[in-house]
This record gives C-alpha cells, structure tokens and sequence, in this order.
C-alpha cells in the first residue's frame, strides 16, 4: 500500500484518519500504524516532528520499550478521539471513557512538559516546550486533540461518507459554503463519481426494450 492520504485539515483527524476505511465500531481497517516505526514517520509525514526532533525519537525508541509504550499511548488517544468526535457529529450517543482516557493523557503531557525560552534569529526569544523525546509523539498528540475539541466548529466536521462508498474519514470543511463532502475528491469522489457513471449506464441498459 502506498502512502495514506492526509486530508483531515487538522493533525488529531489525521491521527484518526490511520485506520482505512474508518467504520463506527469496526475493528476490520487497515491500520496504517501498525509498528513504532509507522508512527515515527507518519508524525514526520504530518509534520509534527522536524528533522531534529524526529531523530530524537528514533534514537529513543530504538529500545523496544520506549516505541512501543509511545504507540500504545498514541493508539489509545486516536481512539478515544474518534469516539468523542463521532459524538460531534451524532453518530454516536454516549463517549463512554473517551475522555477520561484523553484528560488522563493530556494531564501527563502538561505534567511533564518544561518551558524554555530560545532565542531566535531576528525575532527575539521563543517560548518552547520541551518534552522526553521518549514522550514527544503521544505527548504532542494528547495536546492537539484537546486542542480541537476546545476550538472545533461541529458545523466543520464532516465524515467521508461510509453508505455512498465513501472512506469514512474525517475532516474539516472549511469551504466557504460547506459543500465539501469527500476526503479528497480524487480518491473516494472520483470513485463515487466512476460508480454512478457505471449505474446510469446499466439503467439505461435496463430500461431499453430488449431487441428481438
Ligand atoms: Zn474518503
């Protein structure tokens, strides 16, 4: 499979956005992070990490441990994400343990984080936040995820719809008239479009009186 998509408009609906095609309670996807070293380079890939920062993690991770514990905390706030944002869109009532699991994550990145000023060409010192590079991904994921579901206009959330073959996928319409309706319109919308092409032409065939 060749590299996913990214079309979410915002890195915690990319995070989402990992598991194709994305079923409310479907656990038969394809699950693009899959190792440590998937997550490493789709956190590069949605740049989330520099160049430095991303060889920081891989030098991290390289033991076993440390890769591993930093997916399963990444994979934990994807799906708890998930839950809570289908509950933006009503497709689901209750978020359950969603965001006892997000607050638990995201209270430990806070917990953890250190600020320091560094100083940048031209412009003065800049504040940043420093973590464990062990820590960095799921830290800086537990971050942005809060950070849109604080900011998030519902009206700009849109699923790729699942029921016209769409992918399921998550993303923000930020069309100015909300008429956005698949991830990308050269993936599921020109399949979508390739389909109905293909329905009228057997319609058509079937509506023709059959020649004798
Ligand atoms: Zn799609």
């Amino acid at each position: 499979m060749g590299p996913m998509n990214i079309v979410g408009g915002h890195v915690a609906l990319d995070l989402v956005n990992t598991v194709e095609p994305r079923v409310p309670g479907g656990t038969d996807g394809v699950d693009h992070l899959d190792t440590p070293d998937d997550l490493a380079r789709w956190a590069s890939r949605v740049a989330m990490l520099d160049g430095d920062e991303a060889e920081r993690v891989r030098r991290a991770w390289a033991d076993a441990d440390g890769g591993a514990s930093a997916l399963a905390a990444a994979l934990e706030i994807r799906e708890a994400a998930y839950t809570v944002l289908l509950t933006q869109l009503g497709a689901v009532e209750d978020v359950g343990t969603a965001l006892d699991v997000l607050v638990r994550h995201w209270r430990r990145a806070m917990g953890r984080s250190t600020l320091s000023l560094e100083p940048v060409e031209d412009t003065g010192d800049r504040l940043r936040v420093g973590v464990d590079p062990e820590l960095l991904v799921p830290d800086r994921l537990a971050h942005a995820t809060v950070t849109l579901l604080r900011t998030l206009d519902p009206r700009q959330l849109k699923a790729c719809p699942l029921t016209e073959g769409g992918c399921g996928w998550l993303f923000l319409d930020r069309s100015r008239n909300g008429s956005r309706r698949w991830c990308s319109m050269e993936d599921c919308g020109a399949r979508a479009k390739a389909r109905r092409l293909t329905d009228r032409r057997r319609g058509a065939r079937a509506a023709r009186p059959a020649s004798s």
